[in-house]
């Protein structure tokens, strides 16, 4: 402990998208912060790895998301300032389905509400213009967000911690909590090599929350995400091209992806689809691949996307957590302040990450947040 008392004034458990965006926003205030992490920055074991995600301001899992995923654009912008690095590619999104399906009715319901510019395209105008999409149904539209881009998880998080160090944050990698409890005013910090005290902590641990801070309705889930090459020799699916999108395809499946960039091949994915796509124990660190993780995919690319070669370059399982809503949680439970708890990102998570980040240093030095983020409360009814 150090003459204030403190090892630090504030821990941030785990150092994801997410936390690394509280240490640096924690930072940035002033604060004495430590950041924990298990692992190293970047790594594959969790939720942010993978060369990007998807970023769009009409935000179909919740309206109320919209103001948040605005601010996190404007923090991109300020990252990639401080960093000097690309952190977020604007190359537009497609929003594809039947006009009464989820994906479209939810896209047009935020950009209505919160005015965002969309451009709402027919199948044949959306053939037209994009090409690589095939087999759209006529009666199908393609909403396009200029806006929308995707995200570097990797590179955001190192840039983010660069940050933070720089701002005055310590970062302490390779150390995994093993506990987190209520202590003489503050908060003990538990790891196999000692305890950290420190007055607050924020629990930012992904798919692991469930495990640090049993009781919360959560299920770490198994996500494949697969990477896919052209047949022709590797041309013609370059980002501007085949940009990121998500699109409503047989039975209300979701097909999502985003085009070559930055050294990745065709990234794609389907929503809760695919046997590989699972609850899992976020202890267990088997991360190994099969047939069942990219099969049904390979099916439906002949018909939705031809011209790629069916047999996945590269297939990666991604972890995270899902909430009986879908919604997040984020808040102190049972009130107590020394605690705030992040989490439950249900794989829509990314985009909101440094606004996110943004609301849980708020939540620290000020009580409460700005960011009208009721609907995310860790206590609420489920
Ligand atoms: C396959 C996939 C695709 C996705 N696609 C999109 C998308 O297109 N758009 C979008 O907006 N969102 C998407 N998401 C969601 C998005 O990636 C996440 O919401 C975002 O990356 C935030 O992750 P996180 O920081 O909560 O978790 P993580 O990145 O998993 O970070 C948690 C951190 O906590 C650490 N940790 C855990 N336990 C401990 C412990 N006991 N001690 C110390 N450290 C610990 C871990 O090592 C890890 O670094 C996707 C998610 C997945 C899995």
């Amino acid at each position: 402990m150090t003459v204030s008392g403190w090892d630090a004034e504030v821990a941030v458990i785990g150092l994801g998208a997410w936390g690394s965006a509280a240490l640096w926003q924690l930072a940035m205030r002033g604060v004495d912060v430590i950041g924990v992490d298990q692992f190293p920055p970047g790594h594959t074991w969790g939720a942010s790895h993978g060369g990007s995600r998807m970023f769009r301001i009409t935000c179909l899992e919740h309206p109320g998301l919209v103001p948040l995923a605005r601010r996190s654009g404007e923090l991109w912008r300020e990252l990639e300032k401080a960093s000097g690095e690309e952190l977020f590619v604007r190359s537009g999104g497609l929003l594809i389905g039947p006009p009464d399906g989820p994906i479209t009715q939810g896209t047009l319901r935020a950009a209505e509400t919160h005015r965002i510019e969309v451009e709402v395209l027919t199948a044949a105008e959306l053939a037209d213009r994009y090409p690589l999409h095939a087999a759209v149904p006529p009666g199908h539209i393609g909403i396009r967000e200029p806006g929308a881009g995707i995200v570097r998880p990797e590179a955001t998080i190192r840039a983010a911690l660069e940050q933070a160090r720089a701002a005055g944050a310590r970062v302490l990698t390779g150390s995994r909590v093993t506990g987190v409890s209520a202590a003489g005013g503050g908060v003990e910090v538990a790891t196999p090599t000692g305890t950290l005290h420190v007055r607050r902590a924020v629990v930012a641990v992904g798919a692991w929350l469930p495990t640090l801070v049993p009781g919360l309705p959560l299920e770490a889930v198994r996500m494949p995400i697969c990477w896919f090459r052209p047949g022709d020799g590797g041309k013609g699916f370059e980002l501007d091209r085949f940009p990121v999108f998500m699109r409503e395809i047989d039975g209300g499946r979701v097909l999502w992806g985003n085009g070559r960039e930055n050294g990745y091949d065709v990234k794609l994915g389907l929503e809760y689809g695919g046997g590989g796509f699972r609850p899992m124990d976020p202890q267990d660190t088997d991360r190994s691949v099969g047939a069942e993780d990219w099969s049904e995919l390979a099916r439906l690319l002949a018909v939705c996307v031809p011209g790629l070669d069916p047999v996945p370059a590269r297939v990666a399982v991604g972890m995270f957590c899902r909430t009986p809503d879908g919604q997040f949680v984020i808040g102190s439970p049972g009130g107590d302040p020394g605690l705030i708890v992040a989490g439950g990102c249900n794989a829509h998570g990314g985009k909101h990450a440094l606004g996110i980040g943004e609301a849980l240093a708020d939540l620290v030095t000020e009580g409460e947040t700005r960011m009208p983020l009721d609907f995310t409360d860790v206590d609420r009814r489920f």
